[in-house]
C-alpha cells in the first residue's frame, strides 16, 4: 500500500495521506475477508475500492503528471501538465486521455556511454547532510541476525555488467547508500567488490524497481526493522 502502491500525489510531493487511506482500506478489505472464512485468494474488491475512494479522486486528475514530465522534461512538460491538470480541474476529463511511462523504470537506465557524469562539489558548507546523517536520524535500525532481505538473484552482474556498463547506479540511486562499490586499490580502482549495508536499508524498494538487470529483489524485513518515525 502507499508508495509501494504508488499512491504519491507527484504535482503535490504528497503520499502520507493516501499511505493512511490505503492501509485502512486494506484492512478493512481483508478482515472482511477473513470474516467470510476466506482464505488463499485473492481480495479483487480492494481495486475498485480504492479507484472509488478519496485516494482515487485525488489521483485521477493527476495521473498523466509523470508520464508528460517524462517523456518531455520540465519546460515542455511542466506547462503540458498544468494545462491537464487544469481540464481535469474545470472540466473533469484529460485532453490525453491516460497516458502511460511506454516502459519500466529499470528499462529507462542509459548506460555510461550515453550520459555525462555528474560531477558534485564536495561537503564544505554548513548546513549539509550527507547520506548516512539522514538514515541516523530516520532511526533506521535492524537486528544483526535478522535474513536477508536483499537478495541477489547472481552475485556477479553488479561488479561484471552493471559496474563496466551503468556505473553500477545502485550506489547512486539508493537514498541511504546501502550499495557500494569498494576497490583493493582506490586510486587504482582495482579489485571492485560489490558490498551490501543491509542494516542501512529504509526500505523505499527503488533497487528492485530500478536494477537494469533485474536481479535485486527486495523482500520485507523481520518484523519491525527499518526507519522509525516516532514524530509522524
Ligand atoms: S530498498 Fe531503498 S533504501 Fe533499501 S537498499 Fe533498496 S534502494 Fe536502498
Amino acid at each position: 500500500m502507499g508508495c509501494a502502491a504508488g499512491f504519491v500525489n507527484v504535482p503535490r510531493i504528497k503520499g502520507s495521506h493516501n499511505a493512511i487511506l490505503s492501509g485502512l482500506l486494506a484492512a478493512d478489505h481483508v478482515a472482511a475477508a477473513l470474516a467470510e472464512g476466506r482464505a488463499h485468494d485473492e481480495v479483487r474488491a480492494y481495486e475498485d475500492a480504492w479507484r472509488s475512494s478519496d485516494i482515487g479522486r485525488d489521483l485521477k486528475p493527476v495521473r498523466n503528471v509523470k508520464p508528460l514530465w517524462s517523456k518531455y522534461g520540465t519546460y515542455l512538460g511542466a506547462p503540458l501538465f498544468g494545462l491537464d491538470m487544469w481540464t481535469n480541474e474545470l472540466f473533469g476529463f484529460s485532453i490525453f486521455g491516460t497516458l502511460s511511462h511506454g516502459k519500466p523504470d529499470h528499462a529507462a537506465t542509459k548506460p555510461l556511454s550515453e550520459v555525462t557524469p555528474i560531477v558534485y562539489a564536495r561537503l564544505t558548507a554548513k548546513p549539509a547532510f550527507d547520506k548516512l546523517s539522514s538514515v541516523f536520524v530516520s532511526n533506521t535500525n535492524h537486528e544483526e541476525d535478522q535474513p536477508v532481505h536483499l537478495r541477489l538473484a547472481d552475485p556477479s552482474i553488479p561488479i561484471d555488467d552493471n559496474l563496466p556498463v551503468y556505473g553500477e547506479p545502485a550506489r547512486l540511486y539508493c537514498p541511504a547508500g546501502v550499495y557500494e562499490v569498494v576497490y583493493a586499490d582506490e586510486a587504482a580502482k582495482s579489485d571492485p567488490r560489490f558490498v551490501i549495508n543491509a542494516q542501512n536499508c529504509v526500505h523505499c524498494k527503488t533497487c528492485d524497481i530500478k536494477d537494469p538487470a533485474q536481479n535485486i529483489t527486495w523482500v520485507p524485513p523481520e518484523g519491525g526493522g527499518g526507519p522509525n518515525y516516532p514524530n509522524m
